[in-house]
């Protein structure tokens, strides 16, 4: 039986075919070796199978090429070749050699059959697994879908109560407060030769004042929120706002040694705004700049004509700019929204001109609102918040030049009072004096 011949003599040459280099490269070597013979010697391919079949695994799992294996294969099979012809007689040779090649024939079909197969296996086991993430991230994008929605209905929800409990308030507070100060109003003149008392009913009257500002803003921001803003429009000279603002802060800047300024507002044109609201957004930013920026400090009004950012209409970029303690940039847009106050709330103090004296945080959504009313834009530039080395902040206005306001805002022009009755059919009820007009009759 020559295969039983060729296992005798693979096993005598065990260790001069098996020791050699090749076999410390590749640990494959001798497990196949012995698996040959036990084809050679029981014609059993059990072991020979499975040691092909992990082996063409193992390559597929690490992206090694099958070459690499083959290449092995028929390193192992040219050796025993040569040695056969080498040292055994031809006739015998001829027997071993084809009992040979007949187990390296299997052994190559098998390597490149379980490559193939290993190589589908993988394939299949990536498609089912980048279907299962793809369905698996599905699931979650649905997820967050989900959450997100729910989430914007829960801030939406949390939003219109902000603006209902502004509105409920401030009308509910408005007329016990005006009950409050009337009578206080009275004690003052009842108790003008009693020093005791006149200190305390000044007291008592500051503080009713304070809450009425309050509670004004709340009005003015309930108003903004409802679109029940009516915004008088005339000409508006923008340097004379300034000035009137500075002026009328002069106790508070002296208080705080702070200087304040106007520079270089002479060559601007007026805007058509409302000239009281104008006047309401710069005092707001001065307030702020008075409370954000240390004693010692300086506040600066500038202007000039620029083209809006948005619209490409002209305008006129008014900057608040104080050397005060600046905004972190992360607070940056969020200051504009109500009831926010940035930085570390721990820092602020209570009043309204002190340093840091921050108030409820409603003072940038009204400059917001009134300056969006108008067609324009407010924005906070700085270099960051540094309480030591106050970078300081420019709050610019970006009011345009000819009104823009929204289509929601109602209008009033009050030198339009003559026009006929056709423009002012949908005057609200509580317009009296100035033609009401809603922008798009204004536009047509
Ligand atoms: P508040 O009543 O807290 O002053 P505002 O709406 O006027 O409310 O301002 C909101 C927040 O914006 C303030 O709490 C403050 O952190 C920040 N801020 C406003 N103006 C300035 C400024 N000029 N410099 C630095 N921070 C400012």
């Amino acid at each position: 039986m020559t295969n039983a011949q060729l296992a005798q003599w693979l096993q005598d040459h065990t260790s001069t075919i098996v020791a050699g280099d090749i076999a410390h490269e590749n640990p494959l070597l001798p497990a196949l070796y012995e698996s040959i013979i036990d084809v050679a010697h029981n014609n059993d391919t059990r072991m020979l199978d499975s040691i092909i079949d992990s082996a063409a695994a193992h390559k597929v799992a690490t992206g090694e090429p099958v070459g690499d294996l083959l290449t092995l294969i028929n390193t192992l099979r040219r050796d025993l070749w040569d040695h056969i012809a080498a040292e055994v007689d031809p006739e015998p040779a001829f027997g071993l050699l084809s009992a040979l090649d007949g187990i390296f024939t299997h052994i190559s079909r098998m390597t490149i059959e379980c490559y193939l197969e290993a190589q589908q296996l993988a394939q299949a086991a990536r498609a089912t697994e980048i279907s299962r993430r793809y369905a698996e991230s599905e699931r979650k994008v649905l997820e967050y879908a989900a959450e997100v929605s729910r989430a914007n209905r829960e801030l939406a929800r949390l939003e219109q109560a902000k603006t209902d409990f502004i509105s409920i308030a401030a009308h509910e507070l408005k007329t016990p407060l005006t009950l409050i100060q009337g009578y206080v109003d009275i004690l003052i003149a009842i108790q003008k030769g009693n020093p005791q008392a006149m200190t305390l009913l000044e007291g008592v009257e500051r503080g009713g004042n304070r809450m009425g500002s309050i509670i004004d803003n709340m009005l003015d921001l309930s108003a903004i929120d409802m679109n029940q803003l009516i915004l008088v429009l005339e000409n508006v000279n923008l340097k004379t706002i300034a000035e009137l603002v500075i002026t009328q802060a002069r106790k508070a800047l002296a208080e705080r040694h702070q200087t304040a300024s106007v520079e270089g507002m002479d060559d601007l044109p007026p805007i058509e705004a409302d000239g009281n609201r104008m006047y309401q957004i710069l005092k707001q930013l001065l307030s702020n700049a008075i409370k954000y920026t240390p004693d010692e400090g300086h506040i600066t009004f500038s202007a000039q004509l620029a083209a809006s950012r948005s619209t490409n209409q002209p305008a006129v970029e008014i900057r608040v700019r104080d050397n005060g303690v600046g905004i972190a940039p992360e607070d940056r847009d969020k200051i504009f929204g109500k009831f926010y106050r940035g930085g570390d709330t721990a820092l602020h103090s209570t009043g309204e001109t002190k340093f840091m004296g921050a108030g409820p945080g409603l003072g940038l959504a009204i400059v917001k609102g009134l300056v969006e009313a108008h067609g324009g834009r407010v924005w906070a530039e700085s270099q960051g918040f540094d309480m030591t080395n106050r970078p300081g902040s420019t709050f610019v206005v970006s009011m345009p030049v000819q009104a823009l306001p929204r289509p929601e805002v109602r209008i009033q022009r009050p030198h339009n009072l003559n026009q006929p009755d056709a423009i002012t059919k949908d005057r609200p009820a509580d317009s009296t004096e100035a033609e009401t007009l809603t922008t798009q009759e204004n536009q047509t």
